[in-house]
């Protein structure tokens, strides 16, 4: 049975970290629509050209768009053994898509995981991020503002409470280890 694994939550939580370990582990594709899309805005690609506005102005890629470009992704041999999914689904339809997408080939979700993650901590590590990496222009307020886009719908949430049992995974350490 393949593997079909999705991540959820906010940046910060260390999705991409678990993505990479659960993917060099299983020896299955890690596919992250963000870098998917940055790697179309390099590469000069139409698909990065319809989506640069949307990126440049912290929005999410219309639905119909990112829809086809993770069917795509996932019609590949490579993700036969299973794959794990991060940044995808951000909306319902989006999750429902991939629901319908898996069913086609008589597959379902294995696991979500749900990284969870208050604000304060999640914005904490992003300035702190941000710092590191001199993005001088990733201010609290923009990191603020970043946050409300990103942020897990609930109805997405709750259509995996009801579809699988969600593997709900604290991300923090105690407060004081973070600073
Ligand atoms: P990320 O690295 O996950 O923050 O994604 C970077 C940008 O890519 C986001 O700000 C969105 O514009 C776009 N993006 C990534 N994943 C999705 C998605 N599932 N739905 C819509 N837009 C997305």
């Amino acid at each position: 049975m393949p593997l079909d694994i999705v991540i959820l939550g906010p940046p910060g939580a260390g999705k991409g970290t678990q993505a990479e370990l659960i993917s060099e582990d299983a020896g299955i594709p890690h596919i992250n629509t963000g870098d998917m899309y940055r790697a179309a805005v390099a590469a000069g690609t139409e698909l990065g050209a319809r989506v640069k506005p949307f990126m440049d102005a912290g929005e999410l890629v219309p639905d119909d768009l990112t829809i086809a470009v993770v069917g795509e992704r996932l019609s590949q041999p490579d993700t036969a053994r299973g794959f794990v999914l991060e940044g995808f689904p951000r909306t319902l339809p989006q999750a429902e898509a991939l629901d319908e997408i898996l069913a086609e080939s008589d597959r379902e979700l294995s696991v979500v995981l749900h990284f969870q993650l208050s604000d304060e901590v999640a914005e904490q590590r992003l300035l702190k991020r941000a710092l590191e990496q001199g993005r001088e222009d990733d201010t609290p307020e923009i990191i603020h503002r970043g946050m409300e886009t990103m942020r897990i719908p609930e109805e997405l949430g709750q259509h995996y409470r009801v579809k699988v049992i969600p593997a709900r995974i604290h991300a923090a350490p105690p407060l004081q280890e973070e600073l």
